[in-house]
């Protein structure tokens, strides 16, 4: 399956008519009726795929509704105050919409203001939005309640991507999209078998149009299609459903296609990859046993940590990746913890070296400028006026978080369905008739049913029978006092090393890369010695890189060393080794920026849901990869 270019897509050329209303110009058609654009998507997509009736008496934990041009949200914002208003509390609403041409966000609120009852939806949707590059970006609302998938690109791109993980998956469709006569490229026979292949037993579909090529498509694809009176003046519109024996059967996912909480989970480790597994599958309803030698007691302990994306000049699965976890872990973090600090994130070019990097991450035009932009010297120093005169790539939307706070937030809010067991570093594992026997190294035995390591550096030794190939590499940060010029510091800078905003008077200088610590410890997971040598080290690079006088003022106060858990590709691992061992590791120096997605992504496997992420993509993340891989 080949790679789909992150390239933005083209943004919406739209213009608003004379009630105000979004028109496309480059289609000629309108977004939403003139007369009641809310009414219209109601009765149309809502009504007829019997909704809110069927969440009453809805089999699964969760409803999933895809849709064909999300538009201005309008569909999506109603089939959520609808949901929030109607659905069981247990029941949670999945959304996944399709998008070409995806709307400024300036222009979605001034759409969405006709419908002030769902306001305060619409805002909470526009705050969300992801920057426009193709592919999936995973928002979630109501503390992960709804969630929304939204896939930019043309939908016949993007298919292929979602279609092999989404198989037997989908409610209901909204078959959107502008008129059939306006718009032929999008009404396709591919586009109708793909809603047949997603659907699951009894899934539905309702579109305003009554063409004849769209229902006997539909038809051919296996849907039973009714003619019903459509909205308002229009005369006809369709609806119906897949045949049952048209359905597929959900694919081979981990044995089970499971949908409930029968047994807990059980996940080995205690930092940012353990926390947002137990988050994501907390919320899903499921009970989970986290075995710990302490929270955030590794390379997630540290005092301060940066998220931004790491991007490439080419298309690399790397900066695919990463688009999306950043975009994801930003979102996730503004709704679930007051412990963001959306500050943006400098990278000098230091060298010429960097700067070449950075012209060539610019000039390929790959990225919108919402995401990173190139300054020059002066511009960069607008930012804050101790920076040098470097040119620089800057990262609006990034920040940082402070990892071990967060952390234990994380885990605190997962309440009652997460047990926390401490205990003596976990070394091996057996496999037993019904799941996995663990031993600790004080001798005690541990039983899980379903197992996920996700132990940082201390996951080596637990892994080491499916000859993973990770390293362990040691790094360490320092922190100095602010100064009356550094507390001036408001955004993360980067450049060999980094520096960030000051925490309760302390900044973090970081951090050292020593690759020597790639041995199978099996206390990898706690803290390291600190050696002052590193010291020295963060404060040199500092000091060469940024050539500030106020670099050279500041006093070190404390260090922390840990060891990161990286992979040879930089990419995590992240799958399934069997159907009851899940494997979420070598999240390297990025794990507050991918381990948001990477916990869906894991979670959304054993559960059989559509996925935040093509197969192409899901491919390189599988932790079967690193397996022989000659060290
Ligand atoms: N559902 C939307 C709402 O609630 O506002 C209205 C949808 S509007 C009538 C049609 C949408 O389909 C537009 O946003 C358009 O960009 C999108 N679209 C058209 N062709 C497409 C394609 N091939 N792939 C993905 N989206 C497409």
């Amino acid at each position: 399956m080949s790679h789909l270019p992150v390239k933005a897509p083209d943004k919406a050329q739209i213009r608003f008519n004379e009630f105000n209303l979004p028109v496309s110009t480059e289609f000629d058609d309108i977004y939403f009726n003139n007369e009641n654009g809310l009414a219209e998507s109601r009765y149309v997509f809502l009504q007829h795929n019997d909704l809110p009736e069927r969440w009453q008496t809805h089999s699964h934990s969760a409803f999933r509704i895809a849709e064909s041009g999300f538009g201005t949200g309008l569909n999506f914002l109603a089939s959520w105050a609808l949901f929030a208003e109607q659905a069981p509390s247990t029941m949670r609403l999945h959304f996944v919409s399709f998008e070409k041409y995806p709307l400024a966000p300036a222009d979605m609120a001034r759409a969405l203001q006709h419908f002030p009852e769902l306001a305060a939806y619409a805002q909470l949707l526009i705050n969300a939005l992801p920057s426009p590059h193709a592919g999936c970006h995973r928002l979630q609302f109501d503390d992960g309640r709804v969630t929304l998938d939204l896939w930019y690109g043309d939908i016949h791109d993007q298919l292929p991507q979602w279609l092999p993980h989404a198989t037997n998956t989908i409610d209901a469709w909204f078959l959107d999209g502008f008129a059939p006569d306006k718009n032929p490229q999008m009404w396709q026979p591919e586009l109708y078998r793909a809603m047949a292949q997603s659907c699951r037993e009894h899934g539905s579909f309702a579109t305003f149009t009554a063409a004849g090529a769209v229902r006997r498509g539909l038809q051919e694809a296996g849907f039973a299609v009714k003619k019903v009176k459509g909205f308002g003046r229009k005369r006809d519109m369709l609806r119906g459903e897949l045949s049952t024996e048209q359905t597929q059967p959900a694919p081979h996912s981990l044995g089970s296609n499971r949908d409930s909480a029968a047994a807990p989970v059980t996940i080995i480790g205690g930092g940012i990859a353990a926390a947002c597994l137990a988050w994501s599958l907390c919320r899903r309803g499921f009970s989970v046993e986290l075995l710990t030698t302490g929270l955030a007691n590794g390379a997630s302990g540290n005092a301060q940590g940066a998220v931004y994306p790491l991007l490439h000049a080419e298309l690399s699965p790397l900066s695919e990746f990463f688009l999306g976890a950043f975009d994801h872990a930003r979102q996730f973090y503004q709704q679930h913890s007051s412990l963001w600090h959306e500050t943006g994130v400098v990278q000098l070019a230091f060298n010429a070296m960097r700067q070449q990097r950075h012209d060539k991450i610019i000039a390929s035009g790959l990225y919108h400028d919402s995401l990173v932009r190139e300054l020059d010297g002066p511009a960069t120093q607008t930012l804050w006026n101790a920076l040098p005169a470097q040119p620089a790539l800057f990262y609006p939307r990034a920040g940082w978080v402070p990892p071990e706070n967060l952390v234990q937030q994380l885990f605190a809010a997962c309440g009652e369905r997460l047990r926390v067991t401490p205990c003596a570093p976990i070394t091996t594992m057996k496999s037993e008739r019904e799941g996995w026997q663990l031993s600790a190294t004080d001798g005690a035995y541990y039983h899980a049913r379903t197992l996920i390591v996700a132990a940082g550096a201390g996951s080596n030794n637990l892994l080491a029978p499916w000859q993973l190939t990770f390293q362990n590499v040691r790094g360490q940060v320092t922190q100095v006092q602010a100064t009356d010029v550094s507390s001036g510091c408001n955004l993360v800078v980067c450049y060999k090393g980094y520096f960030t905003p000051p925490a309760n008077g302390l900044h973090c200088v970081g951090a050292t890369y020593a690759r020597e610590h790639a041995g199978l410890e099996f206390d990898a997971q706690q803290q390291q010695p600190t050696h002052t040598a590193d010291t020295a080290e963060n404060l040199a690079t500092l000091q060469d890189n940024l050539q500030q006088p106020w670099t050279t003022q500041l006093i070190p106060v404390n260090d922390r060393a840990a060891l990161r858990h990286t992979t040879r590709d930089h990419l995590p691992a992240c799958g399934w080794l069997t159907d009851n061992l899940g494997v979420f590791a070598g999240l390297g120096s990025r794990g507050f920026t991918s381990a948001p997605l990477g916990a869906e992504i894991l979670v959304g496997q054993l559960l059989n849901e559509p996925l935040p992420l093509g197969a192409s993509l899901l491919a390189r993340l599988a932790p079967q990869r690193l397996q022989d891989v000659a060290t």
